[in-house]
């Protein structure tokens, strides 16, 4: 690990104030700029793009096209910046010596860091340097497998000096999955620690890196960083250690000048559905949404100490850790830990600890904690927290509120906001002071985001407001991805195909009477029960809501009579018997709640759920073993845990 000294933390924040007063945005301002955004989508995006420092300015500003066969998809395209330029060099003259990014290690004992960014511009720069000297170019790609350290954010803010494309790759990954990743993008060096302490336990990340590096081109470097002063295999030539190039290297680095277009990242989606995608963003659009959504929906101001507990491996890490909030000068916390080690309060504990007036997480932590109660969040002092977020999933209602009343105390404004890797930032959330908070609900479009329902059968646009179907954008943003990497083809077939003139998102949604869209989870989740459509969001969130529920995953499955049935995986809460009594009970209150068309058919219990590594429950897997079709799978390399599928197939209720 670096050197850089700990410096004291900042003095108290000031007590929250009444939001709608300081918040960036209000009702009539979202409302006036959301116009504004739709009818001179040039004239605002223009004037936007005027929060990053260019090196020759853009004239042009938007130029995309989503007819199916030309999709084509371009923002400020003659203008050229540096992105890492952006984040870091321009803040110099009136932040060198504020703190850039907050560090705190997986162990509690362990000291945080105050990386300045006076000390941020020397790592970064001196990285460009490293890499540089060990052959990378301009447009060259970079693999990161590194824990969540400083490191990851300046490898990944030194290729953009430098032009290289990074694709950050969670250090959860196998190494097979690591090794797809390294060929898929051809990459010429991936940067590796020697180890990943996580809750503490280690993930011998050099270990898995070298069995991944046998699949891989020969030709393919390894830059390791000491992080645990573990023993590791060394390869001559192949591996190099990072703190060595580091100390010689050149303070000296001259920003690259890169088109707006030029590709920033690369990285892959979570592989929910099925096989993940190269997910390919720019430059110049990228940086200029990501910034934008970070200082409004989050309503950051200068001084305030922002917090995304996501992983840099995930797109909310890299729009919301790094670019977004270095872009735009702020405090931002890089967390290395887990939610529950050393026990449940530990996000409470860094919250109270670095006086953090924003914190963004998501639902399956929520949910995770919620049911450890109150008691680990009441022992810490959160009076520095302003606004809550969460990403990810749909929240349910039971979640929102257990998160508003405990940790918010009913005071910090919630943005649900939905959006995805392929989204590069918020598409539909609240404002803080100017939307009206719904639990549940991801509520309006952000400037320039214009959302339409669509019939899913028909394709047609579904002109009431009060609408439900399959959720698609009209037009381009300026963060949307730009392509497959390597493959336009399959990007085009994704998102373009199926519904012509629209990105579709996958998501299927319902738009309620006030205009508000609430996201009812991914198309292929929605069942059809004796001819009534539903998601099964619908009926997670009912069952969850019972007291003795921890967390449910609903899918559909083959039935005789109605078509398809309700089939549940439901995980209990900490200490609660499973019972036939308790099915029944169950059943009973989902009827109450929703009505005898949402009542479950099976009820299995489920003492752990298929999740990816960002959390997310795979129901493609649960539908192969609900409809007792378990013998391909598909992609399972994402899985966080492999062997919860094998104890769900065992118990299966379902073996018609
Ligand atoms: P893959 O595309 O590989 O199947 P994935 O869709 O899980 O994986 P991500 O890009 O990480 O990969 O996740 C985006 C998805 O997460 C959205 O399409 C949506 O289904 C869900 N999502 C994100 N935020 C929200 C939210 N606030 N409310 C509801 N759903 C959300
Ligand atoms: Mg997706």
């Amino acid at each position: 690990m670096m050197n850089i000294e700990a410096k004291p933390g900042r003095a108290p924040h000031a007590p929250a104030q009444d939001m709608a007063a300081r918040a960036h945005i209000d009702a009539e301002t979202y409302e006036r700029m959301y116009r504004e955004s739709i009818t001179d989508c040039d004239g605002f995006w223009g004037e936007q793009g005027k929060r990053l420092d260019w090196i020759k300015p853009f004239e042009a500003v938007k130029n995309t096209d989503f007819t199916l066969g030309k999709v084509s998809i371009e923002w400020f395209r003659d203008g050229t910046l540096n992105v890492a330029q952006n984040c870091i060099d321009r803040h110099l003259a009136t932040r060198a010596e504020q703190t850039a990014i907050i560090w705190e290690p997986d162990d509690p004992a362990d000291p945080a860091k105050h990386i300045t960014y006076r000390d941020l511009h020397r790592e970064v720069s001196r990285l460009a340097n490293v890499l540089e000297s060990l052959g990378v170019s301009r447009g060259d790609r970079v693999v990161i497998y590194l824990p969540m350290i400083p490191e990851a954010a300046y490898a990944m803010l030194a290729c953009a000096r430098i032009g290289a494309i990074h694709s950050v790759v969670f250090a959860g990954f196998s190494p097979d999955a690591l090794g797809a990743r390294i060929n898929g993008c051809d990459a010429k060096l991936v940067i590796t620690a020697d180890e990943a302490p996580r809750g503490g336990r280690k993930t011998a990340l050099k270990t898995n890196t070298d069995q991944a590096l046998l699949h891989c081109n020969e030709g393919v470097k390894c830059l390791m960083v000491r992080r645990t002063g573990a023993q590791t295999t060394w390869v001559e030539g192949r591996d190099f250690d990072y703190g060595a190039l580091m100390a010689e290297a050149e303070d000296h680095s001259e920003p690259a000048e890169m088109n707006a277009e030029d590709p920033l990242f690369i990285l892959y989606t979570s592989g929910s559905t099925g096989q993940p995608k190269g997910v390919v963003h720019s430059s110049g659009g990228y940086l200029v949404y990501a910034a934008m959504t970070h200082q409004i929906t989050f309503d950051y101001h200068d001084g305030d100490v922002f917090w995304c507990s996501a992983d840099v491996g995930w797109v909310t890490g890299h729009s919301y850790i790094v670019y977004g909030p270095l872009a735009n000068g702020a405090t931002t916390v890089m967390f290395e830990g887990v939610p529950t080690w050393p026990d449940a309060s530990r996000f409470w504990e860094v919250c109270e600890k670095h006086k953090v007036n924003q914190f963004y997480t998501a639902p399956t932590a929520i949910r995770a904690l919620m049911g450890h109660g109150a008691t680990p969040v009441e022992k810490h002092d959160l009076s520095a927290l302003r606004l809550l977020g969460t990403v990810g999933e749909p929240i349910n209602p039971e979640a929102w509120n257990w998160y508003n009343e405990v940790v918010g105390k009913g005071r910090c404004p919630i943005v649900d906001t939905w959006w995805q890797t392929e989204t590069g930032g918020h598409l539909i959330t609240p404002l803080p002071g100017a939307t009206a908070l719904k639990p549940g609900s991801a509520t309006k479009p952000f400037f320039g985001v214009q959302p339409v329902v669509l019939d899913p059968q028909s394709g047609a646009v579904i002109e009431e407001t009060e609408a439900e179907g399959v959720l698609a954008i009209a037009d381009s943003w300026p963060g949307q991805m730009r392509t497959i990497w390597g493959d336009h083809e399959r990007f085009e077939q994704t998102y373009f195909s199926q519904y012509p003139g629209y990105y579709f998102s996958g998501d299927g949604c319902r738009r309620d009477a006030d205009g508000d869209y609430w996201i009812t989870g991914r198309v292929d989740d929605v069942i059809n029960v004796s001819g009534h459509r539903m998601g099964t969001a619908e009926v997670e969130s009912a069952l969850v809501a019972h007291a003795k529920v921890a967390e449910a995953a609903v899918v559909g499955y083959p039935h005789e009579i109605k078509g398809q049935g309700i089939y549940c995986y439901v995980t209990l809460m900490n200490g609660v018997e499973p019972s036939e009594e308790l099915r029944k009970e169950l059943r009973q209150w989902v009827r109450q709640e929703i009505g005898p068309i949402a009542s479950p058919d099976l009820i299995q219990w489920a003492p752990g759920l298929p999740k990816t590594r960002s959390g997310k429950i795979m129901r493609r897997i649960l539908r192969k073993i609900a409809e007792n079709d378990y013998g391909s799978l598909g992609d399972t390399s994402t899985l966080a845990d492999p062997s919860v599928v094998d104890e769900l197939i065992d118990n299966r209720m379902n073996r018609g």
